[in-house]
């Protein structure tokens, strides 16, 4: 039987172990959350197909099953993919520190595509060492949009995959569905002027996206 869906999108889901890549990917397609998630070897994915703006879009959401250290297995991981999301854990300093060690690395092995950066374990309110700020700051410093979620209570987690759709169909990201979920967010302007270059890309993807025959 033929699918329903406008776009099919390889992601990929990178960031330090135990920020929550797994928690957050399995709370987006089965709606649940639990402690802990049993430590897999090799890549895994998740299939989920989501409306927006009309569109059907079904995200292919690769997670590294838990061999985020080892780096030979990565670059397959990362063949083909669309867009990726840049999570870190907002109670864990040292993730949201190797950000930029990420982002090289999404650069190297899949050039210019849409990223989102995700500041998560959100309600976590007490224990965070990441200020609001400071994560904007450097979602500005290096480019990327940036939303906060929480895998635990669900907050943030649809949006951050609508956010990535939107990206990587190339359409722009309404300024509420920033802003909604970071707490006292609703006066903080992100960018919403991309390089001409990365839209530029973006836009030449819309045109070839992975589409039922
Ligand atoms: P991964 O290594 O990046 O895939 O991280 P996991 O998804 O395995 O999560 C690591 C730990 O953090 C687990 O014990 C999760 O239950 C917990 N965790 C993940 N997301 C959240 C969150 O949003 N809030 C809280 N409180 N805990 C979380
Ligand atoms: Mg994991």
């Amino acid at each position: 039987m033929a699918e329903d869906y406008d776009f099919l999108f390889k992601s990929v889901v990178v960031g330090d172990g135990g920020s929550g890549k797994t928690a957050v990917v399995v709370r987006f397609s089965q709606g649940f959350f639990q402690e802990n998630y049993k430590l897999t070897i090799g890549v895994e994915f998740a299939v989920k197909t989501i409306n927006i703006n009309n569109y059907n879009v079904k995200l292919q959401i690769w997670d590294t099953g838990g061999q985020e250290r080892f780096r030979y297995v990565r670059p397959l991981y990362y063949k083909g993919s669309m867009g990726c999301i840049i999570l870190f854990d907002l109670t864990n300093r040292e993730s949201f520190d190797h950000v930029p060690k990420w982002l090289e690395e999404v650069k190297k092995e899949s050039g210019n595509i849409p990223i989102l950066l995700v500041g998560n374990k959100s309600d976590l309110i007490d224990e965070r060492t990441v200020s609001l700020e400071e994560a904007l700051q450097i979602s500005k410093d290096l480019n990327m949009f940036y939303v906060e979620s929480s895998a635990k209570n669900g907050n943030g987690v649809g949006d951050v995959f609508a956010i990535l759709s939107l990206l990587m169909i190339g359409e722009d990201i309404p300024p509420e569905m920033l802003n909604i979920n970071i707490p006292g967010g609703s006066g903080i302007k992100q960018n919403l002027n991309m390089p001409k270059s990365q839209k530029k890309i973006q836009e030449e993807k819309s045109i070839s996206p992975l589409k039922p025959s």
